[in-house]
C-alpha cells in the first residue's frame, strides 16, 4: 500500500479536511506554505504521466475538489497554487498521484 493508501483507510492518521468516495484531501505534514493541503484519489494512479483515458473522470473531480478545498480552507478570494510534481527532476516522493495546494501567502514564481 502507498502512504495515501494508508491515510485513506485511517492507518496513519492525518488533518482531514475533506473526504468523498472517490477522493481524500488532508494537510501536508511537512507544509511549504501557510495552507499546504494534498488532495489524493483513493484509486492509485502513480503518477500524472501514467494516467489513461480511462482515468479522465477521476481527474476531472482530483482538479474540482481544489476550489472547494481552497473555499474550506479560507484562500480561494487571496489565491493559491494546485501543483502536480511527476517524476524525479520535479521532486515527486510519493508514487500516488496528487494535487498539492498551497496559499495563504505570496507565491514566487517562477518556481525553485
Ligand atoms: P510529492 O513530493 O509531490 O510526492 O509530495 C508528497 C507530499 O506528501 C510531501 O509534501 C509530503 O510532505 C507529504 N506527505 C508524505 N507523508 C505524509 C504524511 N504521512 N502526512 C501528511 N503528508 C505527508
Amino acid at each position: 500500500m502507498t502512504i495515501f493508501e494508508k491515510i485513506a483507510a485511517g492507518q496513519i492518521s492525518v488533518r482531514m479536511i475533506h473526504e468523498t468516495a472517490e477522493l481524500i484531501a488532508f494537510h501536508d505534514g511537512n507544509p511549504q506554505a501557510p495552507v499546504h493541503a494534498l488532495i489524493v484519489p483513493r484509486r492509485v494512479i502513480a503518477r500524472i504521466g501514467e494516467a489513461t483515458p480511462g482515468d479522465a473522470e477521476l481527474l476531472g473531480k482530483l482538479l474540482l475538489a481544489a476550489p472547494e478545498v481552497a473555499r474550506l480552507l479560507g484562500v480561494a478570494e487571496s489565491g493559491y497554487r494546485v501543483v502536480i510534481n511527476n517524476g524525479r527532476d520535479a521532486g515527486e516522493t510519493v508514487p500516488h498521484l496528487h494535487v498539492h495546494l498551497l496559499g495563504g501567502r505570496s507565491l514566487q514564481w517562477p518556481p525553485g
